[in-house]
Parts: structure tokens; sequence; C-alpha cells
């Protein structure tokens, strides 16, 4: 089998209402008028001299023509490769930008899809879901929590968690990152609200220092709190040190890190507990593999990281959930940034392979390959 054609799509759909940023970031009010005024991704698209087609998609989280641009330029890369052979490929896209100054960022975002998308054709080449490719067990059932309840007020806050377990969800996330006193107020009604049997994360999006970060820690230390995600900046490993060596509540982080490179510092110098690494950043299913393994030789838990994904994004992530053993729980988005404008690329774009969700666990059907149904519409609609 030989790759014959290689397609980008940039996908752009503009949030109609300016929304103010819905997660606690430096510069929030700033943003809206660049990063939280689109919903966007790109696709990847690889033909094969046998008929057999694969999706991949690269995170994007500013420019999504520019994505598209990298995957045109090594595009003649690819053509007449064997795309069964991803280790190769995902080394000769890596080595030759590798020292050129593209270690993170843009060019390992393109690299991800390409490889995604590699995946795809060598699950449906081999007639299995990719899951069971990577060692799955062949009805995997994923315990799945909703993320995430964002800060909108009390009143809206209790609503979004009442809303997730009136679906049968019995985790979820909270938003957090907007002060110490409105945090522990936050998080104090929601675990009132919804009890003690319900598992609570909280995620802080770097909003915090790392003194800040150890104050709300320790007063949330008192909510049975699952994991504090990203509550310092992504490179401030000793935040994350510190705060690991510190606080009961485990750390988790990783969703802004690319590459083995990326998560060993994190693992390392960080001393997190938990990684989230998103496999549409990371470096694709190829390198996502070694993070895995990386992480099991730290007894690091690895979670796939989904949020504010597209759909095919969001599949990918459900295999590898299904795949890795230590992977205990599942980021099931279930808001979008603007309130009422739902994201056609997280909800339209293709089916998810999910055969049934219940009690808050996700069945996943066994459809070769992603098992995704790319709807051409969507593309053709929001292609840019
Ligand atoms: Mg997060």
């Amino acid at each position: 089998m030989k790759i014959t054609n290689v397609e980008a799509f940039s996908l752009v759909v503009p949030i109609e209402n300016p929304i103010k940023a819905p997660i606690s970031i430096p510069y929030a009010d700033e943003l809206e008028k660049v990063v939280f005024k689109e919903y966007r991704t790109m696709l990847v698209k690889i033909e094969t001299d046998e008929g057999i087609t694969g999706y991949g998609e690269c995170m994007v989280r500013l420019a999504p023509t520019a994505t598209r641009d990298i995957v045109e330029y090594v595009k003649p890369l690819l053509i007449g490769k064997d795309p069964m052979n991803t280790e190769y490929i995902w080394e000769l896209l890596f080595g030759t930008m590798m020292n050129r100054g593209h270690y993170q960022g843009f060019y390992i975002e393109a690299i991800s899809g390409i490889d995604v998308a590699l995946w795809d054709i060598k699950g449906k080449a081999l007639n299995l879901p990719v899951y069971r490719l990577l060692g799955g067990s062949q009805y995997p059932k994923i315990w799945a929590y909703a993320s995430s309840i964002r800060f909108r007020g009390m009143e809206t806050m209790l609503a979004t968690a009442q809303n997730f377990v009136d679906q049968g969800f019995t985790a979820m996330k909270i938003k957090i990152g907007q002060g110490y006193e409105t945090d522990v107020m936050a998080v104090a009604a929601v675990r009132e609200h919804v009890g003690k049997d319900i598992t609570l994360m909280v995620d802080a999006n770097c909003g915090y220092d790392v003194k800040t970060a150890l104050k709300v820690g320790r007063e949330l230390e008192k909510y049975n709190i699952r994991w504090f995600e990203e509550p310092v900046a992504p490179d401030d490993y000793e935040g994350y040190r510190r705060l690991s060596e510190s606080l009961d509540i485990p750390i988790a982080g990783g969703e802004a890190h690319f590459l083995r490179y990326g998560l060993k510092e994190l693992i390392v110098r960080g001393k997190v507990d938990i990684i989230q690494p998103n496999v549409c950043r990371a470096g694709g299913v190829t390198e996502c593999l070694r993070i895995h393994g990386l992480a099991s030789a730290y007894n690091i838990p690895y979670l796939v990281h989904t949020g504010s994904s597209s759909a095919v994004c969001i599949a990918v992530s459900l295999h590898l959930a299904a795949a890795f053993n230590d992977c205990f729980i599942f980021e099931h988005m279930q808001s979008d940034w603007a309130k009422d404008q739902r994201n056609p690329l997280r909800w339209d774009l293709t089916t998810l392979p999910i055969k049934s969700f219940e009690n808050g666990y996700i069945e996943l059907d066994d459809k070769p390959g992603f098992g995704l149904e790319i709807n051409e519409e969507v593309i053709k609609k929001h292609r840019v």
C-alpha cells in the first residue's frame, strides 16, 4: 500500500456574539478578540492506492491555515510511502525539523495530525479498531467525567453540575482560577450540591502562581478533589514540584506539552502525579505510545486530554483511553466555549465510536480504524 494523496482542511466557525474567555487565563479580556472568537481545527486526509482513506486532526488554538501550510509543505515526504510504516514516517517528519527549532508548537501539531491519519489507515487495513491494535480489550468500557463546570456564576455552576448528574455522570471537573475566595466558594458549593459520592477535579488552566495555587490547594484538600490540573504555567517545573510535594491532592498537567521530551520534564522535574497529553498536539499516536511508556516507568497514569478539541481528536482519544490500562477516566467534553452557540466541529464533524453511555461509563463500538464517519458537509461549509 502506498500514500497517493494528502489533503489538509482548515476549518473555522466564527463565534457570533463576543464571549468572555471561558477559562481562567492571563489577559482574558484581550484574548476574546483573538483566541475565543472562533472555533477552529485542521483536518488531514490521507489517501492510498488501495482505496483506504485515513483522517487525522491537528490541535489548533490559533491559526489553522498555518498548520495546513505545514502539512502541504511536507506532503512530498509522504507521497509514495507505505502508510503502515508509522515509525519511519514519524522519524522522517521529526528529523526534517528537529535541529531547526521546531521541537514544539505548530510543526509538532502538524505531525500529530498526519500520524493520526496513518493510524486510521492502519486500523482500516487490518480491519480492527485502533484500540485493539494497541492492546485494548474487545468491548471496552471507560469511566468518563463531564468536562467542565465553567465559572458562569454560582447558580449556573450548580445547574450545570445537576445536569451532569442527571445525565448519569459520577465524576466532573470544575474550572477554577478565579481567585482564592471565589474558587473555594465554588468548589464548596458544588461539593455540597452533588454530595460526597461524586468525584470532583479542578482545573486552573495555568491561572495561578505557585503561592496562590498552594493556598487554594491547601483549602481544597477539605473537599476530596481527585486532582488539581494545570495549577501553574506549563514550564514552571519548579512550581509543579513544590505543589506536588506540598499538597495531598494529586497534581495533573501536560495538555500544553509536546513530545516525550516535554512530558519528561513535567514528570522528572515537575514530579506531577498524572499526565494529560493531547494526542493531536503531543505528536500523534506513535509519539503518545512512547510518552505512555515513559510515564509507566514512573508509575504515572496517562489520562487523555480532549478539552475543546474537535470530534476527530475526541474519537482518537477514546481509542487511546480504551487501550491504556492506566487511563482510569476519560475527559468527556460537554461544554463549548460559547454558552449560546454550539461548536459544529465538536458535535457534527464525525460520529464518535461510542456505542452507549450509561451510569458514567462509555462503551466503545468496534468499527475499524478510529470508527470515524466524516461529515463532508461540515468540511464544505467551514473550510477556509
Ligand atoms: Mg485542562
